[in-house]
């Protein structure tokens, strides 16, 4: 395990604030860096570890060691107790964070999968023009070169190609047909095929190997997939069955299971869904380990107190929560709550733990007011997360996400199942989160409202009792709907076929 060691003495956190006395950053504001100042502008490298939940890592409190290395830039950074993502699943998500806009906005929806449009002003073009390298290894292929998600990048690196994805789909599918199903789910589960993920070594190889020409600055995005299904039968650190992980993994990879348990389809044993735990978490320890050797690398190269280096995923993970399984179809916390540690030892005091409310795109504007400022001085920065530390600072009131419609999918569990009745998954859902509320309202006029103190599992909807709090939250989703709202983008025929082979190959559609 790849655990770095750190370069920079660090302070110490100090006084409490907050429920609960969370240790809040109401530290003193970092000192102004004096290599920050020596060298210029900071380097930043985005780590997406997708479909990481917050709530499953070890330094947002999980039981398990699944994560020493974000843990250990945790320690040295600071740790943002509630950040939400745009969006919970990856194209939506990612085109957030790329373009600072919600889904509405950007219009990249799960129906209509498409490549970023061309016009799209995007993050890395803005750091460009501020003199910055530029580079992406994406493992995710909705952050591909056939889906536009190259442009505005000196290097752009997408392991697997459109073609890889259509031969494999192509074998798969032959396979079936000619009655070789046992052996075409063998192969997926062995991962022989179902390579979609990418290999998270692979790209923290080819990051290194980047990083080793020594831009100066560089803007770097890195996304590694291994707790995104299908799972790797190889990883089973917290089974405590390994014959019964690896059965179950027999039957989870390559038989669409998460759609066929959304639709009713099949149901699963809580033996079933503790083994899927167990090699979720796996993943997860997997990534961090690989995210360990990225981190452990910028150190070996004195390139580490330099770098804002950020911690964080797109979406997160159900397992069951409100009948879902995967990911997209809800707003609830296990899905909208991402992981964000940032790290650089000029903006944040280590060990230090905000405990407001970001949004997950709040990072393209961090970015960007850092690379916009000539000033190292932390409290220069204009933007949220490098305030972090500012005690007069406060947080985003409420953060906003939204859920388009997944009619493919849900047209697939219809096949899977005639009785199959989606509900409110049929129409497009809006959330607002406050510190502690959250609202969600479905175009069909449905609404929930969670009290998240008293339950935050989101068991029980209060929107019948509440009626001011609902109004107010409403109202401000009215406006929220309402501003820079674009026309979604056509869907673009290659593109949809692109998404299809996505989409089966990730067990969402046959
Ligand atoms: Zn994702």
């Amino acid at each position: 395990m790849a655990l770095y060691l750190p370069r920079m003495g660090s302070s110490a956190p100090s006084g409490l604030c907050g429920a609960g006395g969370i240790p809040r950053a109401s530290i003193p504001v970092a000192k102004a860096n004096s290599m920050t100042s020596d060298y210029g502008k900071p380097n930043i490298l985005l780590i997406f570890v997708d479909s990481a939940r917050a709530d499953h890592l070890s330094c947002y409190g999980y039981a398990r060691p699944t994560s020493p290395n974000i843990d250990r830039v945790a320690s040295e950074g600071c740790l943002f107790e509630t950040c939400i993502t745009a969006a919970p699943f990856s194209p939506a998500s990612y085109a957030s964070i790329i373009s600072n806009q919600y889904p509405h906005q950007h219009g990249v929806n799960g129906d209509t999968v498409r490549a970023w449009p061309q016009e799209m002003v995007r993050l890395p073009q803005k750091l460009r023009s501020q003199g910055y390298f530029t580079f992406c290894v994406s493992n995710n292929s909705f952050v591909s070169r056939a889906m536009n998600g190259h442009l505005g990048f000196d290097e752009f690196v997408d392991p697997r190609t459109p073609w890889f994805l259509r031969v494999q789909n192509r074998i798969m599918s032959q396979c079936r047909k000619l009655g070789g199903a046992a052996l075409a789910d063998r192969l997926e589960s062995r991962r022989l095929l179902a390579k979609d993920k990418g290999n998270s070594r692979d790209a923290v190889r080819t990051s290194q190997s980047i990083l080793a020409r020594n831009h100066r600055p560089f803007f770097g995005m890195v996304i590694l997939m291994d707790p995104h299904a299908l799972y790797d039968p190889s990883r089973l650190d917290f089974a405590r069955d390994r014959r019964g992980a690896r059965r179950f993994l027999r039957t989870i990879n390559g038989r669409q299971m998460w759609a066929r348990v959304m639709a009713g389809r099949t149901s699963l044993t809580r033996e079933y869904t503790r083994l899927a735990l167990d090699i979720y978490d796996a993943e997860l320890l997997h990534a961090d380990r690989c995210l360990g050797e990225l981190v452990d690398f910028l150190d070996r190269t004195h390139q580490l107190e330099h770098t804002i280096v950020a911690v964080t995923s797109d979406h997160g993970e159900a397992f069951g929560e409100h009948g879902v399984w995967g990911h997209g179809f809800s707003l609830h916390e296990c899905l909208t709550r991402v992981p964000l540690v940032l790290r650089h030892p000029g903006f944040w005091p280590s060990g230090s733990r905000f405990p407001g409310l970001v949004q997950l795109h709040d990072l393209h504007e961090m970015c960007l007011s850092v690379a916009e400022s000539g000033d190292p001085r932390p409290d220069q920065y204009p933007h949220c997360l490098t305030q972090a530390a500012n005690p007069d600072w406060s947080a985003r009131h409420v953060t906003f996400s939204e859920m388009p419609v997944q009619s493919k999918t849900i047209r697939f569990m219809r096949e899977l199942n005639p009785a199959f009745e989606p509900g409110v998954w049929s129409y497009h859902s809006w959330a607002v989160r406050s510190a502690d509320w959250r609202y969600i309202q479905h175009d069909n006029g449905t609404q929930e409202l969670y009290d998240l103190r008293a339950d935050p599992g989101e068991a029980c909807s209060l929107h019948s009792e509440n009626r001011d709090v609902v109004a107010t939250y409403s109202d401000m989703l009215a406006r929220h709907r309402m501003s820079g709202a674009t026309k979604a983008y056509e869907a673009d025929e290659s593109q949809e076929r692109l998404i299809l082979d996505r989409l089966r190959a990730l067990g969402y559609v046959e």
